[in-house]
């Protein structure tokens, strides 16, 4: 009788901390969700993919609960090949992993500031500082206690341009488009997604007036463009407080917020994170 119901406390406290998880997408810029079978410790193993640390959450959804108390959330670049198997590493074990092909569209953009498309030394030198800066914060590895991994939008109005658009400006190719644009208009409200810590604000070459913040376990979103911001580093956010208003700085051809999801330091795609 006492063996049953410490069975069924241990099945309580399980469920309770179990938490929320991202739509799964094996495709480049999508999410590789994988239960890491024969891994049953109380505490989370820590988990590994192309240098990078992983998430690695308790799960009671199925079908994983069915294989593994743990899944781990991967984040797969908008470079990864689909031809190439992938590999995680946890605990010393090896997971391998296939990823489909995803075909994205093209996006030709003009844009009348010749520098955010040809820019000279003094913006490249600038641009390299602050990527130094972004990366650092996109690298955060914090541990709070976490219920969902779900995303409220941080911003209402049309989806202007999605994520993973292969880009073109002034018919140049550039880097594909890491996040997700909302045509919110200008001064529009930015709110946090979901609760979280400031680990960067700063007005950079290309993404304008930006704020990252680090939701935990190696998950940050970054907030482009903005014509204010409301927030300071070290700052602790509840799911909709006011980060700042929608603007057209940095590399712009209008006014809108760019939202980007990063997981283990990949940017991927926003939507997959958002409950439909
Ligand atoms: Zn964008």
């Amino acid at each position: 009788m006492r063996l049953f119901s410490f069975i069924f406390t241990l099945l309580l406290s399980y469920s309770a901390a179990a938490v929320d998880l991202p739509q799964e997408s094996r495709v480049p810029g999508g999410i590789a969700l994988i239960p890491l079978t024969g891994l049953n410790s109380a505490t989370a193993p820590s988990a590994w993919y192309k240098g990078n640390r992983v998430m690695v959450l308790p799960t009671t959804e199925t079908p994983f609960s069915q294989q593994a108390s743990w899944v781990a959330v991967i984040g797969i670049p908008l470079s990864a090949k689909a031809t190439k198997d992938q590999l995680m590493k946890a605990d010393g074990k090896s997971f391998p992993f296939q990823i489909q092909d995803k075909e994205y569209e093209e996006q030709r953009l003009t844009v009348t500031n010749k520098r955010h498309v040809n820019p000279n030394k003094q913006d490249l030198a600038r641009y390299k500082r602050e990527k130094t800066e972004m990366v650092a914060a996109f690298k955060s590895w914090s541990t709070p206690q976490i219920s969902s991994v779900n995303f409220e939008l941080p911003a209402t109005g049309r989806f202007s341009s999605p994520f993973g658009l292969k880009r073109f400006f002034n018919d140049q190719p550039r880097n594909p488009h890491s996040g997700l644009d909302i045509a919110g208009g200008q001064g529009g409200a930015i709110s946090a997604p979901a609760p979280g810590k400031v680990v960067a604000v700063g007005e950079y070459f290309f993404n304008g007036n930006t704020v990252i913040i680090d939701h935990g376990y190696g998950l940050t979103t970054m907030y482009c463009h903005m014509s204010r911001i409301d927030v300071k580093i070290g700052d602790q956010l509840n799911t909709g407080d006011s980060i700042g208003a929608i603007g057209k700085t940095g590399r712009v051809t209008g006014p809108h917020l760019h939202w980007s999801v990063s997981l283990n330091n990949t940017r991927v795609d926003p939507l997959l994170f958002v409950k439909q």
